[in-house]
C-alpha cells in the first residue's frame, strides 16, 4: 500500500524535521524484507508522547503509559512509541515499567527476534544490530539475546516464535529452541485469550502443520493454563491442514477430528481457550455431525455385502439429510469439505470409514444442495395454520409435527406446498391421537 507507506514516511519527516529520531520498526520493516504485505505500520522516536502529540494534534493517546500515541496521516494510522526499554516482568508477563531510552539501538534490544528488531529511516536505510536481514535470508526464528532469559521475562514469546516459524516455514535457531523448551512451564502465568490469539495466526497461514509438529514436538501446550496433548496424534496427518481454505476455523475443526475428540470435550476445551460462542457452536457441531456419521459408517459396514450401490446409497441419504437438519447446514459443508482432503489417507479412524466415506463423498454435497427446506421455517405451512385449521391449541404436539413434516419434505417425498403439507399434517397427527 503505497498510501500507507507514504503516510508513514511524511510521520517520520515531521519528526525528524523537529530534530527527533524516528524509524519504522518491527512486523513491517521485517514484512517489507520478506516481500510480505504490510498491513500496519509501527513507528518508533526518541520523541516522547507528549511531543508527539504536539506535533500531531489529532493524534490518540493510545497507550500512554507504554509510551504508545497513534497518529493519523494520509488517511491511515500509526502508532507511534518513544524509544523505550522494559523491566519489572511480573509473573513471566508483560513489563509493569516501561523506561524511555535515547537510543534506538536499545529500544530494539527489547524486542522479541532478531527479524523484529530491523528499523528503517525515512531514507530507507535499514539499522539491523541484531543481524535480522541474515536470519530472514536463512528463514531462521531468533532471539534478541539469550534466549533462556527472554522467554522468561515473557513466555508469550514462545507462542509467538512458534507461530512466526509456522507462518514463513522458518527454523527455529537451536538456542532459541531450547530456550522455549526450558521456560514452557512459564506459560501456566499467560492469558489463554493471548495464546489463542497467537495459535489463531498459526492456523490461518500457509503451513499449520509446521506450528502443530513443533507444538507435538516442544510438547508446549501441555503447559499453558488450558493444557492439550496432542502427543496421539499422527504427525503424518499434520500435513492435511495445509491443504484445507485458509481459515483458521477448518483447521482447528480438522486438529480436533485428528485428536477424536468428542463434541462435549471439545465444547468445554474450545470455552476455556476462549473461542467465541459462535466458533464453538461450529466446531462442535461439526464434531457431533461427525461423530454421528461415524456410527452410520460402523451399522452399515456390517450389511456392505450384501447391499446393492443404490440401497446403499439410499441408506445413506436417509441418514445424512436428517443430520443436516440436525447439525445445520454449516456444519455438512464443514464436514464435506475436510473429508474430502483425508478420504483418500488408508489408515485413518476404521475400515469402515475408509470404505464409506468415499462413497458419501460422491453424493453428500448434491443431497445437501437439494434440500429445499433446511427449518421449520422455510415450510409452505406455518404453526398458526397447523392450529387454525385442527382448531388445537399450541403445545408440545405442533413442534413435533412441524419437525415430522420438515424430515418428509427435506427427504424429498412431498412436495414443499401448502396444501400438500396440510394433509400430511392432518395423517402425522391422526397417527398420534
Ligand atoms: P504481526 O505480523 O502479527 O503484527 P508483529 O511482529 O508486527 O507481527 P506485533 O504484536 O504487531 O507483532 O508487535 C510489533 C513489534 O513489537 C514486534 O515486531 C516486536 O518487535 C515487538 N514485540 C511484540 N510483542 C513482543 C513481545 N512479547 N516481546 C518483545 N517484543 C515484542
Ligand atoms: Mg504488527
Amino acid at each position: 500500500l503505497p498510501a500507507m507507506a507514504a503516510g508513514g514516511e511524511q510521520v517520520l519527516q515531521k519528526l525528524n524535521d523537529h530534530g527527533y529520531d524516528a524509524f519504522f520498526v518491527g512486523g513491517c520493516v521485517r514484512d517489507e524484507l520478506m516481500h510480505r504485505t504490510v498491513t500496519d505500520m509501527d513507528i518508533t522516536t526518541s520523541a516522547t508522547p507528549e511531543q508527539v502529540i504536539a506535533l500531531f494534534p489529532d493524534s490518540i493517546p493510545t497507550g500512554l503509559q507504554h509510551g504508545t500515541v497513534t497518529v493519523r496521516s494520509n488517511g491511515h494510522h500509526y502508532e507511534v512509541t518513544t524509544f523505550r526499554t522494559e523491566s519489572g516482568y511480573e509473573d513471566f508477563r508483560r513489563p509493569t515499567e516501561v523506561h524511555f531510552v535515547d537510543r534506538v539501538e536499545d529500544d530494539l534490544k527489547r524486542r522479541d527476534f532478531t527479524m523484529n528488531a530491523i528499523a528503517r529511516n525515512v531514507n530507507g536505510d535499514l539499522l539491523d544490530p541484531f543481524s535480522g536481514q541474515e536470519d530472514i535470508k536463512q528463514g531462521t526464528v531468533k532471539c534478541v539475546g539469550t534466549p533462556e532469559e527472554r522467554f522468561e521475562e515473557d513466555a508469550l514469546r514462545i507462542m509467538r516464535g512458534v507461530r512466526f516459524a509456522s507462518v514463513f516455514n522458518f527454523g527455529l535457531e537451536s538456542d532459541t529452541w531450547s530456550g522455549m523448551i526450558l521456560q514452557r512451564d512459564k506459560l501456566a502465568y499467560i492469558a489463554m485469550e493471548r495464546v489463542r490469539t497467537e495459535m489463531d495466526k498459526m492456523m490461518a497461514g500457509p503451513f499449520p502443520s509446521k506450528g502443530v509438529q513443533l507444538l507435538m514436538d516442544s510438547r508446549i501446550l501441555e503447559y499453558v493454563k488450558s493444557p492439550v496433548r496432542l502427543a496421539s496424534l499422527d504427525r503424518n496427518l499434520t500435513g492435511y491442514l495445509d491443504k484445507l481454505p485458509q481459515q483458521a476455523i477448518y483447521r482447528y475443526e480438522l486438529l480436533l477430528l485428528l485428536l477424536e475428540m468428542g463434541s462435549s470435550d471439545a465444547g468445554t476445551l474450545l470455552r476455556e481457550w476462549t473461542f467465541s460462542g459462535e466458533s464453538r457452536d461450529r466446531i462442535t457441531n461439526m464434531l457431533a455431525f461427525h461423530e454421528h456419521i461415524m456410527s452410520l459408517f460402523e451399522k452399515l459396514a456390517l450389511h456392505m455385502e450384501r447391499l446393492e450401490k443404490t440401497e446403499l446409497f439410499h441408506l445413506l441419504r436417509t441418514d445424512w439429510i436428517p443430520l443436516v437438519l440436525r447439525f445445520g447446514r454449516e456444519a455438512a459443508q464443514d464436514w464435506i469439505q475436510i473429508n474430502r482432503e483425508i478420504a483418500v489417507e488408508e489408515d485413518i479412524f476404521s475400515p469402515a470409514y475408509r470404505n464409506l466415506c468415499p462413497l458419501l463423498l460422491l453424493k453428500a454435497e448434491d443431497w445437501t444442495a437439494e434440500m429445499n427446506v433446511y427449518h421449520v421455517k422455510d415450510l409452505a405451512l406455518g404453526g398458526a395454520d397447523l392450529m387454525r385449521v385442527t382448531g388445537r391449541k399450541g403445545g408440545p404436539w405442533l413442534g413435533l409435527t412441524m419437525k415430522r413434516l420438515l424430515h418428509i419434505v427435506a427427504l424429498g417425498q412431498i412436495p414443499n406446498d401448502h396444501d400438500s403439507l396440510l394433509d400430511l399434517a392432518k395423517k402425522v397427527i391422526e397417527d398420534e391421537v
